[in-house]
């Protein structure tokens, strides 16, 4: 069964339906509508209602988007102990009928796409190409995950005979509970890291990041609509100090899915050492960077770096912000970087033309501002402002001489902030990135074909792209470029999208008959 992306933008536009995909987005940001100004409930089989609430907030204009629930450790535990009853009867139907499950959900998910795709842009900012494509790779990890597991007979196989009267098997089993603690960045985020453990028959509560709640209780109904039992996905929303931390500290959770800071992860990590076993899978961030080499074809790397530093406002993982240009091109390349930049102009994602969203939340917002005095630790060569109007625009800002150590240098900030180092040779700027603790992506802009292999073969880093234009060291496709942190920026060294992510939540079992 071959798989494919989704890929709606690129497929619309080659399809001559360009009108077709702006018409649609727009039509589907009026309809979502209908769905703010609500209160949701949690869903543990029943919906449960809450005393403690929580808001969904719109980056666009700082609007409320809808109330959900913040919930109480007793609506965790029961939801548990429902899932940890029930995952046995969710595995034992069989791998085939989940698999189908799976294609019938993402199937579902693909008819509603703009839908989605206009929540998004509600919830956590995404422009429409963004959104779309957000929406797009969630299809493709529900698709991509339920093909790999039919290719695999569900992962049970005849093994040896030890002995002339034996018949032995192995079989991959669940291990039963998974929390899945997701970000705000992606949605596809969170149904990845649902649909793995739940494709491969464990169950699953999920708890959104409290920034986008709305897209991921519709695709939990959705689930369920779709035939996932109601008995072995459960959606509960609230904070990560208080619902998640409440996740991960049952002992019936045998693992937890995480992907968000470093601080967050190390900190489940620890938490599940405690409250053990657990199978725990961590994607941590990254500070992902970028050379350019003198050897580069700098209209492409202007292009790939842009896209790459201030796409989603530099909220994706793979965002690069840290930029190593060798000094034979450094002026020319930062001048056309500079002008490049000064075209993109933070404002509404609605609008067609957007390219620079809004950043994620108030919290986001202030801490652009509260870097203020690391940026003027180096030299702004364009952006370090906020824009004063309702909503949470600020500038993409790139700076240039700043000392090696500089705190918005070494660490993940999340924000549409570059920082830009010059080089004397590529592997400088390698030996410079295999000294961070991060080590998720990574791109080069070079046309000599000895520098790209150089540079894969000795970077510490798990994604790589070597002139990606289009995204530089973003955008990585389910099926084709596994996601996956090396070091600090994930603990199991599987991709997401990639053939050996289902392994991580099975469990084997050695069966043996003799007669
Ligand atoms: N898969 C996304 C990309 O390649 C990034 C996901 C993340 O931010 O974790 O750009």
């Amino acid at each position: 069964m071959p798989f494919e992306n989704e890929n709606t933008y690129v497929r619309m536009v080659e399809a001559g339906k360009e009108d077709e995909f702006h018409r649609k987005y727009e039509e589907a940001l009026k309809e979502v509508e209908s769905y703010f100004h609500k209160e949701y409930p949690n869903i543990i089989k029943e919906d449960i209602v809450e005393s403690k609430k929580i808001k969904d907030i719109s980056p666009i204009d700082g609007s409320e988007i809808a109330t959900f629930q913040l919930a109480s450790d007793e609506s965790v535990n029961k939801a548990v102990d429902m899932l940890y009853r029930s995952y046995k009867n969710w595995y034992n139907i069989g791998y085939m009928k989940r698999a189908l499950t799976f294609l019938k959900a993402a199937g579902m998910l693909s008819d509603q796409k703009f839908k989605f795709a206009a929540i998004l842009t509600y919830e956590n900012g995404k422009n429409r190409y963004e959104a779309i494509g957000d929406v797009d790779e969630a299809i493709d990890f529900m698709r991509y995950y339920a093909i790999n597991l039919i290719e695999n007979q569900g992962f049970i196989k005849l093994t040896g005979k030890a002995y002339k009267n034996e018949e032995s098997m192995s079989v991959m089993k669940p291990y039963g509970v998974f929390g899945v603690i997701s970000p705000f960045n992606f949605f596809s985020i969170g149904v990845g890291m649902s649909s793995g453990p739940l494709v491969t028959g464990n169950a699953v509560i999920l708890k959104p990041s409290s920034d986008i709640p709305l897209s991921l209780y519709l695709w939990v109904r959705l689930m369920h609509d779709a035939g996932v039992p109601k008995e072995v996905l459960a959606y509960v929303s609230g904070s990560g100090s208080v619902v998640g931390k409440h996740i991960v500290e049952n002992k019936k959770v045998a693992g937890i899915v995480f992907t968000g800071s470093r601080e967050v992860g190390l900190d489940i990590q620890r938490r599940s050492i405690d409250n053990g076993p657990k199978v725990v899978i961590t994607e941590m961030g990254g500070k992902d960077a970028i050379i350019v080499s003198n050897k580069a074809d700098l209209n492409k790397a202007v292009e790939g770096v842009a896209r790459a530093a201030f796409g989603f406002a530099g909220q994706k993982c793979s965002a690069c912000s840290l930029l190593y240009v060798h000094k034979d091109v450094y002026d020319e390349f930062m001048k056309r970087l500079k002008e490049r930049t000064d075209q993109i102009k933070p404002d509404d994602p609605r609008k067609k033309e957007t390219f620079l969203n809004p950043v994620i939340n108030k919290e986001a917002y202030e801490k652009f501002i509260k870097l203020k005095p690391e940026y003027n630790k180096g030299k702004i060569l364009t952006g370090g402002h906020e824009l004063k109007r309702p909503g949470f625009y600020v500038e993409p800002t790139i700076v240039t001489d700043l000392p090696k150590d500089a705190y918005i240098a070494r660490n993940e900030i999340f924000l549409p902030v570059l920082s830009v180092f010059k080089c004397n040779s590529i592997q400088e700027a390698i030996e410079d990135i295999n000294s961070m603790d991060y080590g998720l992506t990574g791109g080069i802009f070079t046309e000599d074909p000895n520098e790209i292999q150089y540079y894969f073969d000795n970077v510490e880093v798990g994604v790589l792209y070597a002139n990606r234009k289009s995204g530089g060291s973003t955008g990585s496709m389910v099926g084709s470029q596994p996601f996956v942190g090396w070091k600090l920026s994930g603990v199991s060294g599987k991709g997401t999208g990639s053939f050996y992510y289902l392994m991580q939540f099975l469990r084997e079992q050695s069966q043996t008959i003799a007669h």
